[in-house]
């Protein structure tokens, strides 16, 4: 499978359409999800064009491996749920394909806070 550069993502890093932007630096772009499932509902994506984690995981070089999940943690703070924050905490997670649930595919990160997340998987 090769990465499409007009799934939605994409689109959204080349600024082609519109994101609720929340953190943004050289390794990741963070906005708020569409359709927000919990109060706090956050996607954090790579710059880089992986189609999902199985990809990143393969052929991304240390520093974007490390970029994004400082990226992570960093935009949990901005947005009050991490621990560091005393925001509660939060839920990350990342769908993987067709059993994973994934829809768009390009590597995204949920962060899920601002309430209790509840059971892990439904
Ligand atoms: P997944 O099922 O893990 O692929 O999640 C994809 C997520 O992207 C869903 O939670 C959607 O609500 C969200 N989403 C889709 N389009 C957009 C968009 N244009 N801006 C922000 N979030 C989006």
């Amino acid at each position: 499978m090769n990465y499409d550069k007009n799934n939605i993502f994409a689109k959204i890093l080349r600024g082609e359409i519109p994101c609720k932007k929340i953190y943004e630096d050289e390794y990741v772009l963070a906005f708020h999800d569409i359709n927000p499932q919990k109060k706090v509902h956050a996607l954090v994506i790579p710059k880089g064009e992986y189609i999902n984690l199985d990809d990143f995981s393969a052929k991304a070089p240390q520093d974007e491996i490390v970029g994004l999940i400082k990226g992570i943690g960093i935009v949990a703070k901005k947005l009050g749920v991490s621990e560091v924050a005393k925001g509660g905490g939060y839920r990350s997670l990342v769908n993987v394909g067709e059993n994973g649930g994934q829809e768009v595919p390009h590597l995204h990160f949920h962060i899920f806070g601002g309430e209790k997340i509840g059971r892990m998987v439904s």
